[in-house]
């Protein structure tokens, strides 16, 4: 009953038939994993440029964190969180001490830490004696999740198509302008939703102004700042969190992807007086902070930290964006390069971007497009520099190939 498919025409035979087609998959089914290389089950080899969408910042099996998964899938697998798990308590030391933040929550993905940051911002403004603030700001382009609550908070039409009627409490601002925050903002308004650098919209930054003067008004007007790094967190826009990148402190903030290095986990956090709001019964989570996937972050966050894997973000991006500059000179087709450390955009004049992911990705290239006509580069961040050039050169050939 349990064989195993052994050949991408079986696979995805089977996928078609048996599972939703929610994705647009290419017609491949991926088998192995080791560092910046994936291989499909005809034994292709492709470099990959997306890492799980931004997930596996130390590459596929990093063997550390292998490791750690498998001695501790061999030790306890899951446990109620009635109790402390060690391998929890352990992961939450690490974070907590190399942030600003006081106290963590852990579940199970970003969308899942997401909804819990915005329930402790509804359970603070009651706490306060405001019931009425319960409205959330985000921003245009955002994206925070795929529950019907965090779809609501993404700021893009297209996610909410089809999902209606929509849970209430959401106003959209523009990001990087302050005066639609507070056109956005009134009586009822409980938080402000942000991330750092928006990864879906189109690896769109935030400039250090803006989030300067985010601060300071969410401070005055006592409303909670939520940086949603899901995407950007654990060391990816060269620094361990983006915010620390930019000189401002949130209140709370939300991480995933990276953070188990493939393994399912995420958390989110808080700090001061938002790190208590949530008590006995307020929240909870079967699998979240489950022993598997905090032993495994643990070692994968030590290995980010332990190898200056954000320095090193921060040098590669660097690189990756001159290269990408360099490209542009000769292939018009490229009208901006953007981005923070090992998040890098390159954004096409196209309609659809995939004119060029395509062809890469039949040349052994693993090239993300997002927001239509962006080029989402966002590879382990501990990527050989041999490995990138061998990626841009591929990315080249077919930009010269398809005429641009
Ligand atoms: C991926 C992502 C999410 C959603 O995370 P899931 O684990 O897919 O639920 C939320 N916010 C941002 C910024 C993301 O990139």
């Amino acid at each position: 009953m349990n064989k195993k498919f052994t050949n991408n025409k079986d696979i995805v035979a089977a996928g078609k038939k048996y599972t939703m087609d929610t994705y647009g998959q290419y017609e491949v089914g991926m088998v192995k994993g080791e560092g910046s290389y994936l291989w499909d089950a005809d034994g292709k080899k492709y470099i990959d440029l997306l890492q799980g969408v931004a997930v596996n910042a130390l590459g596929h099996c990093y063997p550390d964190v292998v490791k750690a998964t498998q001695e501790q899938a061999a030790t306890l697998t899951q446990c109620a969180n009635y109790f402390y798990i060690e391998p929890g308590v352990r992961l939450a030391k690490i974070i907590i001490e190399n942030s600003c933040m006081d106290k963590v929550f852990f579940s199970n993905s970003g969308a899942e830490s997401n909804e819990g940051a915005m329930k402790l911002a509804r359970k603070y403004q009651k706490m306060q004696g405001h019931p009425e603030r319960y409205e959330v700001i985000s921003f245009k382009q955002s994206f925070h999740g795929r529950t019907l609550a965090t779809l609501t908070a993404t700021g893009q039409d297209k996610s909410h198509l089809g999902f209606d009627p929509l849970p209430a409490g959401f106003r959209y601002a523009l990001l990087n302008d302050m005066e639609s925050v507070k056109q956005e903002y009134n009586a009822n308004t409980a938080a402000v939703i942000i991330e750092p650098v928006q990864g879906e919209g189109g690896v769109i930054p935030c400039t250090e102004e803006f989030l300067k003067e985010l601060r300071a008004f969410c401070t005055e007007k006592d409303i909670v700042l939520i940086f949603d790094e899901v995407q950007v967190g654990c060391g990816r826009t060269g620094y361990l969190f983006a915010h620390q990148g930019y000189g401002v402190e949130p209140d709370v903030m939300t991480l995933a992807k990276a953070l188990g290095n493939g393994i399912p986990v995420g958390a989110f956090c808080a700090r001061g007086k938002f790190a208590d709001v949530l008590k006995p019964g307020n929240h909870g989570t079967t699998y979240g902070g489950n022993p598997i996937a905090t032993a495994t972050a643990a070692a994968a966050l030590t290995a980010i930290i332990e190898n200056k894997l954000p320095e090193r973000a921060q040098e590669m991006g660097a690189y990756l964006q001159e290269r990408l500059n360099e490209m542009k000179k000769k292939h018009p087709v490229i009208k901006e390069v953007r981005g923070r450390g090992l998040i890098v955009g390159a954004v096409l004049d196209l309609e659809d971007a995939h004119v060029v992911t395509n062809p890469c990705f039949e040349k052994g290239l693993i090239l993300n497009c997002t927001a239509g006509n962006v080029l989402r580069f966002v590879p382990a961040l501990n990527i050989p520099k041999e490995t990138l050039d061998d990626a841009l050169e591929i990315l080249e050939q077919v930009l010269t190939e398809i005429g641009k």
